[in-house]
């Protein structure tokens, strides 16, 4: 077991790719954290507790910064300490520069950016005092290379990039790691709403010819969680089928 014992804690694990992540770093022993603001995380964590190992979920949203600093402290005071996080929650509010309003800017820098600040905020002086620590941050590859209609959504993911870096060098004497994975095209609720045949057309442009599945990501997050990665600190692991090269 690659993780075992550890205690990780996984922001948007109810569904998608969190909910992968969650199953395997359960699967490889972890005990799972699971912060999502839908229920269906506490189907995710029953699911775990009956056959993979063991998980808990808490309804709380990555912006409300008391109640993360509540259950993070909380956490370590029944398990001793926070090995792992996992900013992995996030949204999309896809408009053109032209048409995206204040509101849709303001609500995707509020999750996918101010949600990651506050949760690693929160969770550093527990490693700090483990000399140990895992942080792994979801950005995109639309964080390296743009995406029509998602000014908001992109300059989040480049974002995320620049703190895991920033964090490297702020944490590396303490022990902790922090690094960005970007995820290509991934099968998730969060893509569901595009058309069939842009899909098609999507899937025949990236070199391995489909889109990832959560599972596809959630392997990339275990290798950075795990100790295999001690030597690993500010890079952003791009798990795209090729189309960042
Ligand atoms: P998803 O929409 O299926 O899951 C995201 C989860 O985050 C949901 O369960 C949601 O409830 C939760 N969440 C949203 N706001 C929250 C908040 N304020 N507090 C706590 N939880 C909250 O999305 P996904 O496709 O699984 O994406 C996971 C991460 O990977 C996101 O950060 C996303 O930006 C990134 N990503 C996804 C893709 C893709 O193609 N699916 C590509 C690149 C990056």
């Amino acid at each position: 077991m690659r993780l075992k014992d550890k205690v990780a804690i996984v922001t948007g694990g109810a569904r998608g790719i969190g909910k992968a992540i969650a199953e395997l770093f359960a699967q490889e022993g972890a005990i799972v954290i699971i912060i999502d603001l839908l229920h269906e995380g506490q189907q995710v964590a029953d699911l775990i507790n009956s056959n993979l190992g063991k998980a808990e979920y808490h309804a709380v949203s990555v912006t409300d910064k008391s109640a993360i600093e509540k259950l993070f402290e909380s956490v370590n005071l029944k398990y001793g300490k926070i090995d792992i996080l996992i900013n992995n929650a996030g949204i999309t509010r896809d408009k053109t520069l032209e048409k995206m309003s204040e509101e849709a800017w303001d609500a995707v820098i509020d999750v996918n950016l101010k949600g990651v600040f506050i949760c690693a905020q929160a969770v550093v002086p527990y490693m700090k005092k483990n000399k140990y620590g895992r942080i792994v941050s979801a950005a995109s590859n639309v964080g390296l290379r743009g995406n029509f209609g998602q000014t908001n959504y992109a300059a989040t993911k480049a974002g995320v990039i620049a703190m895991s870096k920033t964090w490297t060098m702020e944490l590396g004497k303490f022990g902790i790691t922090a690094n960005a994975i970007a995820p290509g095209f991934t099968m998730t609720e969060m893509v569901k709403d595009i058309p069939v045949e842009h899909l098609e057309s999507i899937k025949k442009s990236i070199p391995l010819q489909s889109a990832a599945q959560p599972i596809d990501i959630a392997y990339g997050y275990l290798y950075l969680a795990s100790d295999e990665a001690r030597y690993v600190s500010g890079i952003c692991l791009t798990i795209d089928g090729g189309i960042s090269r």
